[in-house]
């Protein structure tokens, strides 16, 4: 697998705003789990937006494999991500209309899977994650730690390589938690993919790998 790195990265939300990251270069390496943690405000959910590519560094780069791929055209830039990276948004983010094995699928049938095989694939995810008896459920009729274990499988469907995950244990009690957390870890650990997630829980740091503190 290839390397996620950050190169002499900085970031700033507007214009005369405050920069942040002041120049950091790390490499995130296929088959670690780490931690990114830090005080409130110091940058953990920016730093998982850009290396999900959905900001752009105002200077610096995000490589992958050492090719660039902060700069990529915006159409590039969201197939590589389609393809490429799975990405766990706090607040679960699913749509609230639908029953939640049709979030789950999305990123399957985006990438051209039958719905058949979409499903089969999400039920063993879901399983595994211990959410699939609420499958035909919609968002609001489920607790909000389900809401993540189902994002978190949402975030797996298409196997990336990439796993960004922001504060994924936030409203999950203990015994879910380590589910969520042993899934991810596994994941990162057999099938070398790089997982990366931005966390307060001494629980996730210490399930780690690897922590960079910003
Ligand atoms: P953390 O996840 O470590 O709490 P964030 O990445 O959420 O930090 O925020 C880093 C800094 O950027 C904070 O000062 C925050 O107020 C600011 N910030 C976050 N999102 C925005 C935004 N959409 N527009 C302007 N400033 C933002
Ligand atoms: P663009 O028009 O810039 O190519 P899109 O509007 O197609 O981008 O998609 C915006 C983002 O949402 C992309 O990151 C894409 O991967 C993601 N996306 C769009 N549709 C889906 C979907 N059905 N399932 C999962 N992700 C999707």
């Amino acid at each position: 697998g290839s390397v996620l790195s950050v190169d002499d990265l900085v970031f700033r939300y507007r214009k005369n705003g405050d920069e942040l990251f002041d120049g950091l270069s790390h490499d995130f390496s296929p088959g670690r789990m780490t931690a990114l943690t830090g005080p409130s405000g110091r940058g953990k959910s920016t730093l998982l937006y850009i290396l999900g590519l959905m900001l752009t560094p105002l200077s610096g780069a995000v490589t992958v494999g050492g090719k660039v791929v902060s700069t990529l055209p915006d159409r590039r830039r969201s197939r590589f991500r389609a393809e490429h990276m799975g990405f766990v948004f706090q607040d679960a983010a699913l749509d609230p209309r639908r029953q939640v094995i049709d979030s789950v699928i999305e990123p399957a049938l985006y990438a051209g899977w039958d719905r058949n095989s979409a499903v089969l694939r999400a039920m063993e995810l879901m399983d595994m994650m211990g959410v699939s008896i609420r499958a035909d459920h919609r968002p609001g009729e489920i607790s909000g730690g389900q809401a993540q274990r189902v994002a978190v499988c949402r975030a797996l469907m298409n196997n990336p390589k990439v796993i960004l995950a922001d504060e994924p244990t936030g409203n999950l009690d203990h015994e879910n938690a380590e589910i969520v957390l042993s899934a991810l870890a596994t994941i990162a650990e057999d099938e070398e993919r790089t997982v990366i997630i931005a966390t307060h829980d001494s629980f996730v740091i210490e399930s780690s790998h690897e922590v960079l503190e910003l």
